[in-house]
């Protein structure tokens, strides 16, 4: 083992070297366009797209409901619809995360055209009840939309039992490449276009497809399927470990988020007294994530850690760590020493000094 150590995997996942395998005669080799029918060219891409396959604005009156936790990939465009005219419920959160299924429930009116919760949250690691959700949705008859981004590959997800009408994936957070992503549709459910131009996608996205990535995330989702169950059990092993070693090292570090609902893989802790800032400036050797948003003035604490009501104190002390499939043992050995080390260095510094620290990082 040699440091870094990359425990950052909600930010994204190294590409498992199979799926490289499964993309690279995609690019040189068999180059055609998905969408030539006219020769073997497109045929072999074609096939390729399918076999990795296997592995509407309503405005004025609409509302769409969702959560506060959500990613900004949610959040940003139910804003810029608001702006357009619709309406917009923003759910809160218990202090684990958890959106109530009878809040969703009592928010839905006659006018409510969708409904978005997030499967598993990418900072807290909370997962959403979704088949209760999804009862309550369908009881309603509105569209039921989950962003399984950090969910997919790593818990099971079957849209009938969640009773799920869309649910959108992105291949770089299950260990495929980046700037591939999927959006399941019920047969039923129709959207207006993202964008024109040739109809691909069944009209809904137009665009050249893009055959080596389709074809490394359908292998990145064939591994996730035959390994989910052994991954999960000895990243949780891991992360346990990592847990323990740092709170039988240090005192008063809480746990943000579910105790139990949660990712596999998600630690996310506060270190009271030590800015978050402040330790990944030090602990240039173990890379983590802080929640927070580093905008041009200020650090602005995580609105998801706001939501579930951490203190901006605590919020600002709080740090992720995303372990993953290629996460070893010896790798948290070195981490949980390294922030043992670095939360005790941080914490005998004062405010002025941790905020030096900060400024001179230029986060
Ligand atoms: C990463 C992530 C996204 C955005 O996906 P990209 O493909 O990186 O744009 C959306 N939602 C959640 C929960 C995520 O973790």
């Amino acid at each position: 083992m040699k440091p870094p150590v990359y425990l950052d995997c909600h930010a994204t996942t190294p590409l498992d070297p199979r799926v490289l395998d499964a993309m690279q005669p995609f690019f040189c080799e068999h180059f055609g366009n998905a969408a030539s029918r006219t020769h073997v060219f497109g045929w072999k891409a074609a096939d390729a797209v399918a076999a990795a396959l296997s592995g509407g604005r309503r405005r004025g009156e609409a509302e769409i409901i969702t959560v506060a936790t959500e990613h900004r990939a949610v959040l940003d465009p139910c804003r810029r619809l608001e702006r357009d005219g619709f309406r917009l419920t923003c759910l809160p959160v218990d202090r684990h995360g958890l959106v109530s299924p009878d809040a969703v429930r009592d928010a839905i009116t006659a006018r409510t055209l969708l409904v978005s919760v997030m499967a598993a949250n990418n900072e807290a690691g909370t997962l959403a009840p979704l088949a209760a959700i999804g009862c309550v949705t369908r009881e309603r008859g509105v569209l039921f939309h989950t962003d399984a981004a950090q969910a997919a590959g790593k818990i099971p997800l079957d849209v009938e039992a969640l009773g799920v009408d869309l649910l959108s994936l992105s291949a770089h957070k299950m260990y495929g490449p980046k700037g591939v992503g999927a959006l399941y549709v019920r047969r039923g459910v129709a959207l207006a276009p993202l964008l024109d131009g040739g109809g691909h996608e069944s009209g809904l996205r137009s665009g050249t497809l893009n055959v080596p990535g389709i074809v490394g995330f359908g292998k990145a989702c064939e591994l996730c399927r035959q390994e989910m169950a052994a991954g999960n059990e000895r990243v949780r092993a891991l992360r346990d470990q990592l847990h323990a070693a740092i709170t039988g090292a240090l005192d008063d570090v809480t746990l943000n988020g579910h105790p139990t609902e949660r990712l596999a893989g998600n630690l996310n802790l506060g270190f009271s007294g030590a800015a978050a800032e402040a330790i990944m400036a030090v602990m240039t050797d173990v890379a983590v994530s802080s929640a927070s948003a580093c905008t041009t003035a200020a650090v602005e604490p995580s609105h998801v850690l706001r939501a579930m009501g951490v203190k901006p104190a605590l919020a600002h002390c709080s740090i992720r760590f995303g372990l993953g499939r290629f996460t070893t043992v010896e790798e948290i050995d070195y981490a949980a020493r390294r922030v043992v080390e670095v939360v005790r260095q941080v914490r005998a510094m004062s405010p002025m000094e941790q905020l030096a620290l900060v400024a001179a990082r230029n986060c």
